[in-house]
């Protein structure tokens, strides 16, 4: 089975959140047991060696009333054939999403993935979020021969643009219409991803039933309604080689036989100090999403509260300018800004408590990271959340939850977590159980092979023969 995997970024050369973590880490998995190719656009701030790919061809991809010169550079990353597109609409981007002409630059990358697609005959294209959507129409356009999947990790985003960009873009004015683009009078790229694919997921089974109803739809609750009959939640996980305690050359120690030597060992590099007081970390973009609003409003009474609270985030202005201040007045309240990697894998290990009082989530991967490093999430009981923490022992993993995102919900649960900290051998049994839970990203690698299959299946004809034929002999795909 040959699989084309796209996304707008994948770590570890752009990341902006979830989606560069799922890029990397599920077609890693994938290519365990199927051939893959993961395609991705070549901005000039990854720093790539020209000199570590290889040209792998040309192509001069036509779109509206231009024609860009488009070149595929070669890599390996681990077991997977790396393709990056380079082309300079793309490549002069200076951020990843905060460009200008952030229409053209994905509407160029999407008619490349469906060029390349169809001429080298993928049996799957996997398509990620607005930035690759319009794929899903030009493979259609192009007669595609293979299935298309398109998965949904945020629904908050969906890339709407004025309609009178669709001659530039390469859009067909006959799909400007309810049943297609149009959306509000503009053109929405989500909504051809989910019109003209073949099978839809999102990224939590909770998340799947959630988008459809207005309250997380965003706008697009009816017209995923008249698309539900392909759509799945699949459940992400994190890549367990990457995010490993034993491992991570990010900690100030790693984790052997003693998991609180682990995490005091950390906690105290993390602080610079050791301390008798818990520690609550919050991690993640600065949005009404997550529930920023609520931890900030909640920041004078968390700074007389027998705890240190953490936060690493980057995002609207009002919440970085509102951290920074609270942080030089409290000094139990610390906030770093920016993106860092190697400090957010110290902080899960260093933290007693994650907080992720999120409104809505997809999946969330953060709590997921956290348990591993030994933090007890404290989360929102939606989307991905409701998936993969619980209150109740038993199930993987465990944590505190609270059902709705509001200050008084989370002052509770942080209330909760004050008693579980006092409480030493049950704090050590809860944190133990978590770093044992599988998180790792086979069980979903396995859900999305066997939708490929179904998918070939329906497809007939030559696909099925050969995937008979391979499944008889016990094969790779
Ligand atoms: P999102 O909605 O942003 O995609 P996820 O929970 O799915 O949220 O994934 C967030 C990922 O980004 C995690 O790997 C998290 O550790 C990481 N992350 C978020 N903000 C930062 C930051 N400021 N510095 C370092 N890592 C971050």
């Amino acid at each position: 089975m040959k699989i084309l995997f796209c996304a707008s970024e994948c770590y570890p050369f752009a990341k902006s959140g979830g989606l560069a973590d799922v890029a990397y880490a599920l077609p890693k998995a994938l290519a365990e047991k199927a051939e893959v190719t993961l395609m991705l656009p070549w901005y000039r701030f990854m720093a790539l060696q020209e000199a570590s790919l290889s040209l792998a061809g040309r192509d001069r991809i036509e779109m509206g009333s231009e024609a860009h010169e488009v070149e595929y550079w070669e890599g390996r990353l681990g077991k997977i054939r790396t393709l990056f597109v380079k082309t300079p609409p793309i490549y002069e981007s200076r951020t990843l999403y905060k460009e200008a002409r952030n229409d053209l630059r994905f509407a160029l990358f999407s008619h490349t993935i469906a060029a390349y697609a169809d001429r080298h005959k993928f049996d799957i294209v996997h398509l990620n979020d607005w930035h690759t959507a319009l794929s899903a129409l030009f493979c259609k356009e192009r007669n595609f021969s293979g299935a298309i999947v398109f998965t949904i990790h945020n629904l908050a985003f969906q890339g709407i643009f004025p309609a009178r960009r669709m001659e530039d873009l390469g859009i067909d004015r006959r799909h400007f219409h309810m049943e297609a683009l149009e959306f509000y009078g503009k053109i929405n790229f989500l909504k051809a991803g989910i019109a003209f694919c073949d099978a839809l997921t999102t990224v939590s089974p909770t998340y799947a039933r959630e988008i459809l109803t207005p309250e997380f739809g965003c706008g697009l609750e009816g017209f995923l309604r008249k698309h539900r009959r392909k759509l799945v939640g699949i459940l992400n996980g994190i890549d367990t080689e990457q995010f490993n305690p034993r491992k991570d050359p990010a900690l100030e120690c790693t984790l052997e036989e003693e998991i609180s030597r682990f995490k005091a060992c950390n906690k105290e590099a993390f602080l610079k100090e050791s301390t008798a007081l818990p520690l609550f970390v919050y991690i993640g973009r600065l949005t009404q999403q997550k529930g920023i609003d609520l931890l900030a409003a909640l920041c004078d009474t968390l700074s007389n509260a027998p705890l240190v609270f953490a936060f690493l985030g980057e995002g609207e202005r009002k919440w970085e300018d509102a951290l920074t201040k609270m942080a030089h007045k409290a000094p139990n309240l610390l906030y770093r800004g920016g993106y860092d990697e190697k400090y957010a894998r110290l902080m899960y290990a260093a933290a007693d408590f994650l907080v992720m009082p999120s409104r809505f989530e997809p999946c969330g991967l953060n709590q997921m990271i956290a348990m591993r490093y030994g933090a007890i999430p404290i989360v929102t009981r939606t989307g991905g959340l409701a998936d993969t923490v619980h209150e109740r022992e038993g199930r993987c993993g465990r944590g505190i939850v609270f059902s709705e995102a509001s200050e008084t919900a989370i002052l509770e649960a942080i209330e909760a977590a004050l008693r579980l900290y006092g409480k030493k051998s049950l704090l050590s049994k809860i944190r133990a159980f978590d770093m044992a839970c599988d998180f790792s990203f086979e069980r979903a690698a396995d859900a999305y092979l066997s939708l490929y299959r179904e998918l070939l299946i329906a497809h007939g004809g030559e696909n099925l023969d050969i995937m008979k034929k391979s499944f008889a002999k016990g094969e790779r795909e």
